[in-house]
Parts: C-alpha cells; structure tokens; sequence
C-alpha cells in the first residue's frame, strides 16, 4: 500500500526550545501506526507539527499526495487529518447530539455520519441530549472519536487514547480501534500502555527526546526487549 501520510525532517519549537529534531513517520492506506515514548518525548508535539498547530520550522509534511507545508490546521481537517486531542475538547455546555454535530466537516462525506456514528457508540446514542460535561471520562473520550470520525477522516489521529480510563473502558477502546482498523481506518496514535498499542497496531516507532529512534512492524518490537527497557518505562 501506498504512504497516505509521510513526514520527514521535522523540527518544532516552542518558543525557544528546540523539541522535535528531524523527526519522521509514515503511513500507510488502513495500517494502524502507533508512536510510543516515556512522558515528554515529543509524541504530542509529532501531531500538532503534522496539524501545523505547532507548524514545524523545517521538515516536510505530505498528506493525500499534497505537500502541505504551511496549510492552516482547519485546511488539514478538510484534506482528511482527523485530530483527537488528548485532552479531549468536549464541549461542555453543548449536548452530545451537538458536539457530534460540530464534527461534520463541509465538503466530506464517506460512510461516517451522526446515525452510523450512533450504531458505533450505543452508548452515546443513549444520552444525546446529555451535556457534554455531564460525560465520564471514558463516555467523552468515545466522544471525541465520534466527533472525529463525523468528518469522515483519511487518517485518525488518536493522542494517548487510553489515558486516565479505567480498565473495562480501555477494553472497549480497544475492540473499537480493532473494529475501525478492521473496516479499514487508517490510524495513527501514540500510547504510553504498551499492551493497548501492542494490541491494536501495525507497526510501532519509539520516541526519545524529540527523535524516532526505531521504526518497524508490531512483531519486532514485540520480542525487542531490548529497545523496550532502553526507552519506555516498562
Ligand atoms: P506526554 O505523554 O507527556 O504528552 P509527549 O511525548 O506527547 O508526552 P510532548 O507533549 O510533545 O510529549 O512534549 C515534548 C516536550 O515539549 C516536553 O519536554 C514538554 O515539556 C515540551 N512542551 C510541550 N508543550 C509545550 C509548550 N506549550 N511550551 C513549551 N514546552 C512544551
């Protein structure tokens, strides 16, 4: 399959620290591609360059065949980067009807739209006119993916999905990355719980200090104890 999303070159700052240094990925069309790294390596900061959120100082960006250097985060969204942020960024005063509503993006359609997205996550059909910061923290964080996909993204980009949900919510996270991954979703995210990214990915690059310091299929970082105990806390 053909890179849907490259990356090479990357480097980002905030202010004047320097965080990302010549990072690079690739994605390819329906693989499940998850970054991994200790706190602080620069997994965040890889999507917000990719968003041009964070717009990188030097690198280069290729998304749908485009070179999107310079291309304003809501141009993104419109080529099909589809972003959930860690921190979630539900709507609280706004139902869950409405912030699912607010991911439609005009000019995308696809096989994603507010009653598919419902059949997904039942549970969130069963409180649509709940408000958004009435939600758990699992039930926002189905949210959020909901809202993401109601733009009928090319890539998914997922940051630490997991973070701060309890164990029977990852397992249900968990069967949904599979279930999307098998419909054919193209998805890159990044996770601290190795067992969750294990689980759902294709092929795995380790973070350190801003640099991939190792890229490859799911299976030979499975067995690289090795590179495991070098870069992630486990
Ligand atoms: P985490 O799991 O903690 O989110 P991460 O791998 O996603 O880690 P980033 O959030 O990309 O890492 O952070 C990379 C580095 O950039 C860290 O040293 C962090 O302190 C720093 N950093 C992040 N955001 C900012 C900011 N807004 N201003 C200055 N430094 C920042």
């Amino acid at each position: 399959m053909n890179p849907i999303l490259t990356a090479g070159g990357l480097n980002t700052f905030y202010g004047r620290s320097h965080i990302l240094f010549d990072m690079g990925l690739e994605v390819r069309q329906g693989e499940t591609v998850c970054l991994v790294g200790r706190n602080g390596a620069g997994k965040t900061t890889t999507f917000r360059s990719l968003m041009n959120l964070s717009p990188p100082k030097s690198g280069r960006v290729r998304f749908m065949g485009r070179d999107c250097a310079g291309l304003p985060p809501y141009k993104m969204a419109r080529l099909g980067l589809g972003f959930v942020p860690e921190d979630r960024r539900i709507l609280g005063p706004f139902s869950v009807r409405e912030n699912l509503e607010m991911g439609v993006i005009s000019g995308r359609t696809g096989r994603w739209n507010l009653e598919s997205v419902l059949d997904c996550f039942p549970t969130l059909r069963r409180m649509l006119d709940r408000m958004g910061a009435s939600l758990s923290g699992g039930e926002q964080q189905m949210l959020t993916i909901g809202r993401a996909l109601m733009g009928n993204p090319e890539v998914l980009i997922l940051d630490e999905p997991t973070e701060g949900l309890s164990p029977v919510i990852v397992g249900e996270l968990k069967e949904l990355v599979l279930r999307l991954k098998r419909e054919g979703t193209t998805i890159l995210l990044s996770e601290q719980n190795i067992r969750f990214a294990l689980a759902v990915s294709d092929s795995v690059a380790v973070m350190d200090k801003g640099r991939a310091v190792y890229t490859g299929p799911v299976e030979s970082f499975r067995n690289d104890a090795e590179i495991q105990s070098r870069y992630l806390a486990v």
